[in-house]
């Protein structure tokens, strides 16, 4: 499969309503470990790219992902706000001037922008964040991509691993962002990011099953 940024507004749209129906469920994780902003701060982010979203189609893929990075870097606020914008700038910056991307693409300049938020969180697996979820996605992905997993496998995979990695946060204790605050506390509690992540990418994966 080869996409091109016609496919934007569509996915703005799934991980928009996705996140609007979990919304009260990812509040009050984020009150139990943290301050209960994450779902606020995402959907403003969200609800600046929806406005963008015909604007975003008409773009190449450098220019578009750079400019959903920097809309989310300007808008959303929190920690998340920068980690999500450096994502996507990150991910801009490896598409260099390819006009579609395909899986082989996509697995390379995602996994080049979950490297930019390791290093922008100064943060790595197990420490109880959205890196449990990008993280071993972003592997899952380079190796089915790797061993020619065949595509609606691959895109099954991405969001199994995604859920995965949100569920492995609950054990975990927190030693970055606000819920570190909390130590021990902590545990016992899924992370309100990991779990935004989560939803977003099995979001995307149904709309590109779908196409
Ligand atoms: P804030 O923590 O500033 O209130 P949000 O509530 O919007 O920001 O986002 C919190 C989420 O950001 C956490 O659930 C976690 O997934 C993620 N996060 C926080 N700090 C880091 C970090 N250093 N590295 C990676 N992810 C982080
Ligand atoms: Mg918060």
């Amino acid at each position: 499969m080869k996409f091109t940024p016609k496919i934007l507004p569509d996915l703005i749209k799934a991980v928009s309503g996705i996140i609007e129906k979990n919304a009260e469920e990812v509040t009050a994780l984020d009150q139990a470990i943290g301050d209960g902003d994450h779902v606020t701060n995402l959907q403003r982010g969200i609800a600046a790219l929806e406005k963008q979203s015909s604007e975003l189609s008409e773009l190449e893929w450098a220019p578009a992902i750079k400019k959903i990075g920097m809309t989310l870097l300007s808008t959303m606020g929190g920690a998340s706000g920068s980690l999500f914008g450096t994502l996507f700038i990150s991910m801009s910056q490896g598409v260099g001037d390819k006009i579609v991307i395909d899986q082989k693409g996509f697995a390379d300049v995602f996994s080049q922008g979950v490297e930019a938020v390791k290093k922008r969180g100064k943060a790595d697996a197990g420490e109880k964040t959205m890196l449990d979820v990008l993280i071993p996605v972003a592997d899952r992905m380079k190796g089915d991509v790797d061993s020619a997993v065949e595509y609606s496998e691959l895109l099954k995979n991405i969001c199994q691993t995604a859920e995965q990695g949100m569920e492995s946060t609950r054990d975990m204790l927190a030693t970055k962002g606000r819920a570190s605050y909390m130590q021990e506390k902590s545990i016992g509690h899924i992370d309100a990011g990991a779990r935004t992540s989560q939803l977003m990418i099995c979001a995307i994966v149904i709309v590109l099953n779908e196409m």
